[in-house]
């Protein structure tokens, strides 16, 4: 029953082949087996999610069930969820337990689906390994000496344990697919304003987009259709009709089902910096897209070398202002003792904050100074436009973009800890993707000495249909998506 996907969860539940309170239980079990080795939860209530699934149950049994409903999913604690440890991965919030949820959280409330437990993440989403969490770093299913990628490390390697179907990430600059990528999972991260990020901690607020992470594209298709719709209390959500994401799932199969596809590989993505194993399954992927149908096009992206130094000025600008909030005043960590009050902020700020999250805060603040705004912060913004409108000139030559998710597989925990350029490098593929407000997915496309490799799927605004459906198509004929670590049993 827990290799299954959510697709097959939801037929079992429909045919009562199982109910929520027994497959819930059944996650629950598998949590408290595992979870120790894994650290990818940070918070689960039993008592709770079991709760939870009797009611979905129940209203199964009056015939009020929705696709979703009964069916167990982990939650980022980057979710503001009411009655539960919120943390967020920081000290700052160790003890906040939400007096509301984020409209995502609502969706999949509203549904039935039940809630299995909060997902260790990297502090604030800053990260791309999970070690910056406060709760320690999460490993990596696939080999427990390795991260699982970051800030939705837990969320990815509760997924690919199997401890969860299915669970939500966030994504800044490659937080959904990076960790996806890394732990053998798809993860789409959708266009910038169509899942509410209301309630859902900011990090960078320009650049923060709620997502699913599951194990098939058919699997974020369903999560999607939950977690996306307008959203009055966002101001920066789009005012759009519903959408089926899986509309394009279900059409039959011919024998070249994206025949016309046109796949634009990026001379940026494909040249030096990138593992050659990795770059050899991502070619392999592309020639079985051929197969399918597909024809490809060179294309080139001229400003995605900048994207990293552009991101690194803009994400920390807009958390040091986000972050502003954490005063210690009305909720959050609090300095035991201090002398007055500008002390208390002082002392709660620099006791609540780990190390990469005061980086940030500073270079945030630098930027935004007065007679260094214009020349890094203005800048950054230029620099987003011109790869905004490479992006767009691109999508006039192609349909989809594709390349590598990440330069490396999962690297060993700590390898990269001591060196922050490094480690902002292994977003080098997917933060171009944010700061055009793009929607990208990462799917596996194979394993390079026993650990998973991902193909990135770039699509133009709204693609989100399309993407899942071309990442589909090759999911039909491959089966790396369907293999699982050793060890989880
Ligand atoms: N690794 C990037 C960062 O540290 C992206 C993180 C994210 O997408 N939340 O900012």
């Amino acid at each position: 029953m827990i290799s299954r996907s959510v697709s097959a969860l939801v037929q079992a539940l429909a045919e009562r082949e199982i109910s929520s309170v027994e497959l819930t239980q059944l996650y629950l079990d598998r949590i408290a087996r595992h979870n120790l080795a894994l650290n990818a939860f940070v918070t689960v209530d039993p008592e709770k999610s079991l709760a939870q699934a009797k009611r979905a149950d129940e209203r199964r049994a009056a015939g009020q069930a929705t696709p979703l409903t009964g069916i167990p999913l982990a939650q980022k604690d980057i979710f503001c969820t009411q009655g539960w440890l919120t943390t967020c991965g920081s000290k700052m919030l160790g003890n906040f337990v939400s007096p509301y949820d984020a409209t995502v959280i609502e969706h999949f409330n509203a549904t039935g689906a039940v809630i299995l437990g909060k997902t260790n993440m990297d502090e604030f989403a800053m990260g791309s390994s999970n070690e910056t969490s406060h709760f320690g770093a999460v490993k990596n299913p696939w080999d427990t000496a390795r991260v699982p990628g970051g800030s939705s490390g837990g969320s990815a390697a509760a997924v690919a344990a199997l401890l969860a179907p299915a669970a939500t990430g966030t994504d800044t600059g490659g937080s959904i697919r990076q960790p996806a990528s890394m732990c053998n999972l798809t993860g789409l991260k959708p266009t910038y304003g169509v899942v509410s990020r209301y309630g859902m901690i900011a990090y960078a607020s320009s650049l923060d987009q709620g997502g699913p992470i599951a194990r098939s594209a058919e699997d974020c298709a369903l999560l999607l259709n939950t977690m996306a719709g307008f959203d009055e209390r966002d101001s920066t959500s789009l005012e759009r009709s519903r959408e089926d994401y899986s509309r394009e799932l279900s059409a039959r199969t011919p024998e070249k089902p994206l025949a016309g596809l046109k796949i634009g590989l990026p001379g940026e993505f494909f040249g030096e910096g990138c593992a050659p194993e990795v770059m050899q399954l991502v070619a392999e992927a592309i020639v079985e897209y051929r197969k399918l149908g597909a024809e490809t096009v060179d294309i080139s992206l001229p400003n995605m070398k900048l994207s990293v130094p552009a991101y690194y000025v803009i994400a920390p600008a807009e958390a040091s202002s986000n972050l502003s909030r954490f005063d210690g005043v009305r909720y959050g960590y609090r300095a035991p003792e201090y002398d007055d009050l500008d002390d208390m902020y002082a002392r709660s700020r620099a006791q609540g904050f780990g190390a990469e999250v005061k980086r940030r805060i500073l270079i945030g603040t630098y930027v935004l100074s007065h007679g260094y705004y214009d020349a890094y912060y203005l800048q950054a913004q230029r620099i987003r436009r011109l790869i905004a409108n490479d992006f767009i000139a691109a999508f006039k030559q192609c349909d989809v973009i594709m390349g590598p998710t990440s330069p490396s597989t999962a690297f060993r925990i700590g390898e990269k800890a001591s060196d922050p350029v490094q480690m902002y490098l292994s977003d080098i593929y997917t933060i171009a993707v944010n700061l055009a407000g793009l929607p990208g997915l990462s799917l596996p496309c194979g394993f390079a000495s026993g650990l998973p490799a991902g193909l990135q799927l770039i699509g133009d605004y709204f693609s989100e249909a399309r993407l899942l459906n071309v990442a589909h198509r090759y999911q039909q004929v491959t089966d790396w998506h369907q293999q699982y670590p050793a060890g989880f049993d």
